[in-house]
């Protein structure tokens, strides 16, 4: 009696654990909520490298990619770009300058004073 009890006993065990187990398997969500981080990185401009002679680009640059204060041929891609003003060496169009941007006045306001 006590034997078979106990036979019993061992069996539901292993039975629960078995059970236990495939259950813990089964519980495991199939597919996982992907979360895509899609980073839409607009904001980020590559400069230019604009020397003090000029600088001509080839093929022509954004604007946006001109840094602040420096004076560039005002065709719809920038050329053409010099530290001085002037009238670019390529198409004769005087050189107008880049004024610093409002976005770019914000953005050193918001530094945290040191
Ligand atoms: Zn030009």
């Amino acid at each position: 009696m006590d034997r078979n009890m106990s036979r019993v006993l061992m069996l539901a065990l292993v039975t629960g654990l078995a059970l236990g187990c495939g259950a813990q398997t089964a519980e495991q969500p199939a597919e996982e909520p992907v979360v895509e981080a899609v980073e839409v990185v607009e904001d980020v401009v590559e400069f230019v490298e604009v020397v003090a002679e000029g600088s001509a680009f080839d093929p022509p640059v954004a604007v946006a990619q001109i840094p602040e204060g420096v004076f560039y041929c005002p065709m719809e891609t920038v050329h053409f770009a010099s530290l001085e003003g002037g009238t670019c060496p390529t198409c004769g169009m005087d050189l107008v300058e880049k004024a610093i941007t409002v976005e770019e006045e914000a953005a050193a306001s918001e530094d945290p004073p040191a």
